[in-house]
């Protein structure tokens, strides 16, 4: 079987569209691609997630992928359903059955009374019931009970393997599965349609068609959804992120075709089978992993930076404090050679394999012996024969009253716990001699003094850097649990902007500045970059730009058209189409910050001023960034110096002034506040932060200096 390069996961739903408005039981897909699992998309109706998954069907097929889809309702009734209303026991001949009796608009559809016309065809009462219309309905019973003498079994066979779910028949209410299948398997037939000889489905056609639609039923996977959920995630967007990792997963793992293979002859006949129902462990093995491993990792809410109404100016601290709490890490973990995890982040505490060291051994070169047989005065021991060295340990006990040669390194032999160095010995090579009295276990290393067995050698959330690699190496830790890197993309905005300085520029035009800094910030961070280049002042070019941005990464930074003029059209397209909040943050240089959520990546809209943007990069997006990455908020740092300067600062607004320290140690600031002077950022080595309220700095008065290096620079 070829691999499959796509999965998708359905999430279907019978339910009416009642408005725009992301609803928790309306129909959620999701793709798993290339190693990454992507943001489910909310299909508010049938109409739309029928285009939607055909349109991307299509797409995949063009680029030349196979593709694995999987839904959530049954591809098949019981025995003899399809027979008795196509005169075939052929489902997908039940399949265009439904396309062509359904009236479905996408919204509202008739399958009550036609799950009552279908009733009318078998003997007795039933087999479907559950009446979600007012009025009665001819032959469709409002209970269960009262059904009798249809003839039909209550369940398929996969059904009654899969403890928990629920029979084809019910058409309403909790567990409505019925009118879910009448609407799902027609559009599929649509599908099919389409799509014609690229689209087998599964397990009544081989699955060796580019295109294979399978039945899955999520809950099979309940407890590894529970585990990625997060407080106010909506459980159908987890599910399908689960069940389409997992799929994917499963492949790896060279599992798949085996899961695809498990399906009774029968089932393959007419009532399909649930993709896993007899090979439980294994998909829910695969689940656990994606689950545990973070590969489906929590999003951030669309109104994560709301803002309390009525809010005027935000004070920098209180800023920090609300994006902290609105943010959280968001990328998926993957497993790493130690060796090659230089710049990650942890995602799991690294435990020591064992101690360090693993047993007790010399600090120096010089000669062991046992303490208790020392005193003060000259001591003339005896000498063993042979030595122990660092790699070669000595076999055999040291006798009480003997002593043994030892180097640096080497595990104390039986009868050694106390080493006199070298330099303070005389030896014929019979006899060493040396002065008492010595401390006992001097110049010898305990076992695990380092690190012991079983300790947190290096917290979750740690960057690592070269001394840790050592540390992980050196407690035998081969692989480690990391984040995988925060891919940050930069946009620059702007009918003046040019974008590279290779190009020409008119009077009128300037070279973009902020796009080539902000994304050798992201670099510097550890972050990765994506730089989705420049859009001109225009809402569908910008719209085009954010769209590949969250596609392409976690985060998007823009610069410029962040405030609310008439030319800033990235606040007004976040605010029609991204929930935009405008932070109004009381902060010089910088005008207010705009946060927003584009198609579930956290937008961060930076000032255009290159000073200011750099600034706000800095005092906000810097700590925001190592958050979501997993390496946990960053406080900026820096220490007090004096002035060297004079300035009268005014009340309302925190100030961060371009400085750098004279050879006194004081902190002189770039002779212009103005915030186009982008020369003072590189005369700089630093910032002045002068607090919220007013100041009067004299030469000498005490001011906070952060330095460029305490932001990671
Ligand atoms: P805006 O926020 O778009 O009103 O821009 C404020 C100022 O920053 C204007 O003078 C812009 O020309 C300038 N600016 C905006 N984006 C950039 C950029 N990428 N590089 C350099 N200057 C910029
Ligand atoms: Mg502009």
């Amino acid at each position: 079987m070829r691999p499959f390069d796509t999965f998708v996961m359905v999430d279907w739903s019978a339910a009416r569209d009642r408005g725009p408005a992301p609803k928790p039981d309306a129909i959620w897909a999701t793709v798993a691609r290339a190693g990454r699992v992507e943001e489910p998309v909310y299909l508010r109706n049938r109409r739309v997630a029928e285009r939607w998954l055909a349109e991307f069907i299509e797409a995949e097929l063009a680029a030349g992928r196979r593709v694995l889809a999987g839904f959530d309702f049954p591809f098949g009734f019981p025995a003899g359903f399809a027979e008795r209303l196509t005169g075939r026991a052929d489902p997908l001949a039940l399949w265009d059955w439904f396309a062509a009796e359904l009236e479905d608009d996408g919204s509202v559809n008739n399958r009550f009374a036609l799950a009552g016309r279908i009733n009318a065809r078998f003997p007795g009462t039933g087999p479907f019931w559950f009446n979600g219309a007012r009025g009665d309905i001819p032959f469709l019973p409002r209970r269960g009970s009262e059904r009798h003498g249809h003839g039909m079994a209550e369940r398929r066979a996969a059904e009654a393997r899969a403890p928990g779910s629920f029979s084809v028949w019910q058409m309403g209410g909790a567990g409505a599965v019925g009118g879910q299948a009448m609407t799902g398997m027609a559009a599929l037939s649509r599908l099919r349609a389409r799509l014609g000889q690229a689209v087998a489905v599964w397990p009544f056609e081989p699955p060796e068609a580019p295109v294979v639609l399978t039945e899955i039923w999520p809950s099979l996977l309940a407890e590894a959804v529970q585990a990625a959920t997060r407080p106010g995630d909506i459980r159908d967007a987890v599910q399908v992120r689960v069940v389409a990792a997992a799929l994917a997963r499963l492949q790896e793992e060279g599992r798949l075709e085996e899961v695809l293979a498990a399906v009774p002859d029968e089932a393959r006949a007419e009532e399909g089978w649930i993709l896993g129902v007899g090979a439980e462990e294994a998909l829910r093995e695969a689940a656990r992993a994606v689950a545990g491993a973070g590969l489906v990792p929590p999003r951030l809410k669309d109104d994560c930076f709301a803002m309390p109404q009525g809010v005027a100016w935000v004070p920098v601290d209180e800023a920090l404090a609300r994006l902290r709490a609105a943010l959280h890490p968001v990328t998926g973990r993957e497993r790493l050679a130690s060796s090659r995890a230089a710049g990650r982040v942890l995602a799991a505490d690294a435990i020591a394999r064992r101690a360090n060291p693993p047993r007790p051994n010399s600090a120096v070169d010089g000669y062991g012996f046992a303490h208790a047989a020392t005193g003060p005065g000259i001591n003339r021991l005896p000498l063993v024969q042979g030595r122990a060295a660092a790699g070669q340990p000595f076999e055999g006990r040291v006798p009480e009253g003997y002593a043994v040669r030892i180097l640096t390194g080497a595990i104390l032999p039986e009868g050694v716990d106390t080493v006199v160095l070298e330099e303070d010995c005389a030896t014929d090579g019979l006899t060493v001699a040396f002065d008492g009295p010595v401390k006992p276990g001097a110049n010898t290393r305990r076992a695990g003094e380092d690190v012991e067995e079983g300790a947190v050698a290096l917290p979750a959330g740690q960057r690592l850097r070269p001394p840790d690699i050592a540390l992980l190496s050196a407690l035998g830790i081969a692989e480690v649990e990391v984040f995988r890197p925060l891919r940050v993309a930069v946009l620059s905005t702007g009918d003046e902007i040019v974008p590279d300085p290779a190009l020409p520029a008119a009077p009128h035009q300037i070279w973009d500045a902020n796009r080539p800094m902000l994304l050798a910030l992201v670099e510097r961070w550890g972050h990765v970059p994506v730089d989705l280049g420049h859009a001109r002042d225009d809402a569908r070019a910008i719209a085009r730009a954010l769209d590949q941005g969250a596609r392409e990464a976690d985060v998007i930074l823009t610069s410029g058209g962040a405030s609310a003029g008439d030319e800033d059209h990235v606040s007004r397209l976040l605010r029609e189409r991204g929930r935009l909040t405008s932070w109004r943050i009381a902060l010089k240089p910088g005008r207010p910050l705009a946060l927003a959520m584009w198609q579930g990546a956290p937008v961060f809209g930076l000032p255009g001023n290159p000073v200011a943007a750099f600034v706000c990069a800095l005092i906000f997006a810097r700590p925001a960034l190592s958050l979501m990455s997993g390496a946990g908020w960053l406080e900026a740092q820096g220490y007090t110096v004096p002035a060297a300067f004079s300035k009268r600062k005014k009340p309302g607004r925190r100030e961060y002034l371009r400085a750098r320290l004279t050879p006194e140690g004081a902190a002189e600031v770039f002779r212009s506040e103005g915030s186009g002077r982008i020369s003072g950022l590189s005369w700089a080595t630093g910032l002045v932060e002068l607090p919220d309220g007013a100041l009067d700095v004299e030469p000498g008065t005490p001011v906070r200096y952060l330095p460029y290096s305490g932001f990671g620079l």
